[in-house]
């Protein structure tokens, strides 16, 4: 006879949530999981997936442009939003049926509803309550407006991609992933997008040399980047924003995106029923096996608020079922997580930036290389890219690798691989390029800048 009706609880359906339960379950751990929305989480519904299936789409006009270099003639080029957005709903809903099975082949039991909780082992879903050995809270987060009048105007990442036409003058505020991502995305689509950035850097917790270089290649896309810019207020004339810049300019457009950050999702969750202790911005304080002040509930992914990405609260998820039900005492390293921005061109970066290798190590070298892909001398495009590695001068360790240029995750990923074996500058010398490629230039840098 159980004491609890299930040893695991998660509230959320998200990333996080749904690998942690997966794992549990198949640690012999009976499962339940409460999700008021679709399955799936932001990455699913209103992150990752549709940004990327959207960027591809963007990608075409400057595909289309460069094909008569290469000998092609493209006829008529038209591009039909509805069509674009029916496919990827269509993509999401897919995605959505994918992890209801996967729960479901894991003997995971989901409730749908909004689960809060009564009591440190006690959770209650649309009326029903159900004693719980442990609560995994896995609710993720959502973006938030600034503070100015006409905010509500404006529109978040959530709604951008449920909007019914592709906007013609967009103004985005922000310089973060969310902001330079999907300003590309409109940009590549055809819109013209005003991007307002409050510093006078965008990306600006990475290595600065490639928020610096992301600007210059934005701004040669069409992009009008304002940087220490702020918007001041935003007035609705009919369907018309009237956004007020605080350099002076008044821009009429007809959709205001504000990417300004995210908060963690607690309201409505009954923190304050068990005790569990949250920072100032709502994120959920737990400690290095995710626990909180509560030992009973445990916490993942952005509502914790270390590291807001999907793999991240993928392994962090992994952690808590392996520690909760294998009596695993796992640690989760924050070290060399590569990342991507699908802007474009895309961003990609792993381990330290310049500024912090500088902070962290007495000597560093730095080995750096700009230049046009080999596509681009037939392309007509004058897209340039950016490598680069610090290295530890007296270890000869890599400490971080920055790249500006298309397809920078996937070249990233693979290094990423190397660094977490601790790669050397010299090993990367070694090692044989593939040629002629764009990641052949991460093995071929020879000379440091500094
Ligand atoms: P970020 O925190 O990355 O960026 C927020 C941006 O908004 C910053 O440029 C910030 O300026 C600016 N900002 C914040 N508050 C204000 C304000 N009141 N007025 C004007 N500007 C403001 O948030 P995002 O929303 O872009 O993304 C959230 C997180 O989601 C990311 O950090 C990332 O972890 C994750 N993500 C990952 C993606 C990926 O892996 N490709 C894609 C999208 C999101 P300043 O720079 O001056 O602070």
């Amino acid at each position: 006879m159980h004491t609890y009706d299930y040893d695991l609880f998660t509230i959320g359906g998200g990333s996080g949530g749904v690998r942690a339960s997966r794992f549990a379950a198949q640690y012999g751990a009976r499962v339940a999981l409460a999700e008021s929305g679709p399955l799936g989480g932001t990455c699913v519904n209103a992150g990752c997936i549709p940004k990327k299936l959207m960027s591809y789409a963007a990608h075409y006009h400057a595909d289309f442009a460069e094909a008569a270099g290469f000998g092609w003639s493209v006829g008529e080029q038209k591009f039909d939003w509805a069509t674009l957005i029916a496919n990827k709903d269509n993509e999401i809903a897919r995605l959505n049926g994918v992890y209801s099975q996967i729960l479901e082949n894991a003997k995971v039991h989901v409730i749908k509803g909004h689960a809060q909780i009564v009591d440190a082992h006690t959770v209650a879903v649309n009326g029903q309550q159900y004693r719980v050995r442990h609560i995994l809270i896995a609710t993720g987060g959502h973006p938030v407006r600034p503070e100015l009048p006409g905010a509500e105007l404006g529109i978040t990442s959530d709604e951008f991609f449920h909007l019914p036409a592709l906007p013609r003058h967009a103004v985005v505020q922000g310089g973060g992933y969310i902001a330079v991502e999907l300003a590309s995305i409109l940009n590549g689509l055809g819109c013209k997008v005003t991007l307002v950035q409050r510093g006078t850097q965008i990306l600006r917790n990475m290595d600065h040399d490639l928020g610096h270089f992301l600007v210059n290649e934005m701004r040669k896309k069409g992009v009008d980047v304002a940087l220490d810019t702020r918007i001041m207020s935003v007035a609705a004339h009919g369907n018309i924003r009237q956004v007020m810049l605080s350099d002076g300019r008044t821009l009429d457009s007809d959709c205001v995106l504000f990417a300004t950050g995210r908060q963690p999702n607690i309201k409505n969750l009954g923190l304050e029923n068990a005790g569990v202790l949250t920072r100032e911005n709502g994120a959920i304080i737990v400690d290095e096996h995710f626990a909180t002040n509560v030992d009973s509930i445990h916490a993942i992914g952005d509502v914790i608020d270390r590291v807001a990405l999907t793999p991240v609260a993928l392994a962090e998820g992994m952690i808590v079922a392996a520690n909760l039900f294998q009596h695993g005492r796992k640690l989760m390293s924050y070290e060399h997580i590569p990342t991507a921005v699908f802007s474009h061109p895309n961003v990609a970066t792993l381990g330290l930036s310049e500024a912090k290798a500088r902070e962290k190590h007495q000597h560093i070298s730095i080995f750096k290389s700009e230049f046009k892909p080999l596509k681009h001398t037939l392309s007509g495009s004058t897209e340039r890219c950016l490598m680069k590695i610090i290295v530890d001068t007296g270890t000869d360790r890599v400490l971080g690798m920055h790249m500006v240029g298309p397809e920078a995750g996937e070249i990233i990923q693979g290094f990423a691989v190397a660094m977490q074996c601790g790669v050397t500058k010299a090993q990367l010398d070694a090692t044989i390029g593939v040629h002629p490629t764009l990641a052949e230039e991460f093995v071929t840098m020879r000379t440091a800048v500094v």
